[in-house]
């Protein structure tokens, strides 16, 4: 029933897109691009070394055409089966799909074959599916291990001081090619240091890459807190509600 509803939101969506303006959207393209070039000056950064990736979860296969259409081609998704569904939908444009929610493994083969990048993977055993299951005529797909940096209960991703064995026995696997680190940090106190979290998973990538060839990607910030994450080195930031606008479900 779950499964099926989440199926289906994207369709019962298509009336919330009345509520969205294309202008609305072109806008908040343009000022999400404006806040991480911003970003990068402050950090000291190169310009255009953070990408965009766009999570479309819960919205219609239209506001991600119309996203396209205005230079938007990295698309992040978090449920396998609205994935599968859009990325066969809208199959006609060069968009690069990632899955970046929890996997469940019998979901693995949809996100082998659709996607380019996968940023939450934090088992072995996914990891070994999706690599047996990756199309023989693509190329390894990019794989990103989610790391619980905040360490909660019961969350997605693999715990610091497991990171370095998980790691070693992913990159082996010969559909998979290891690229980097995904988070997604707890909400933080008022009295914390908002970029600690990522500075943590920004150590802990550069121990990594010592021994990783090609390990250059921390996928890390999201609407609330780009700034703080393009300022510890993130590459790819996630960016829903200020690009789609708020979701509803
Ligand atoms: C939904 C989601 C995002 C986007 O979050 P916003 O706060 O809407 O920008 C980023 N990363 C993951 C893993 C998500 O599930």
């Amino acid at each position: 029933m779950l499964r099926y509803y989440r199926a289906t939101t994207w369709r019962i969506n298509f009336l919330m897109m009345l509520s969205m303006m294309p202008i609305d959207l072109v806008r908040n393209i343009s000022e999400v691009t404006r806040r991480i070039s911003a970003a990068e000056i402050a950090a000291g950064r190169e310009q255009s070394s953070v990408s965009l990736l766009a999570v479309s979860k819960t919205k219609p296969p239209e506001l991600i055409r119309l996203a396209h259409a205005h230079g938007q081609t990295a698309f992040g998704e978090n449920y396998a089966q609205e994935m599968v569904e859009k990325a066969q939908l809208l199959a006609d444009l060069p968009l690069e799909w990632h899955f970046i929610g929890p996997i469940q493994s019998n979901k693995t083969a949809g996100i082998a074959t659709y996607c380019d990048w996968v940023h939450s993977v934090d088992r072995l055993k996914i990891a070994r599916r999706l690599s047996e299951q990756r199309p023989a005529n693509k190329n390894p797909l990019n794989v990103l291990i989610q790391v619980n940096v905040s360490r909660e209960p019961s969350k997605s991703g693999v715990l610091p001081e497991a990171l370095p064995d998980l790691a070693r026995r992913v990159r082996a696997l010969p559909g998979i090619s290891l690229r980097g680190l995904m988070a997604i940090p707890a909400p933080m106190g008022t009295n914390e240091n908002p970029r600690q979290p990522f500075k943590a998973l920004r150590e802990l990538k550069e121990s990594l890459a010592l021994t990783t060839p090609g390990f250059d990607i921390l996928s890390m910030g999201m609407s609330a807190d780009l700034e703080e994450a393009i300022a510890e080195g993130a590459n790819i930031v996630r960016i829903g509600t200020d690009i789609f606008g708020a979701r509803y479900n």
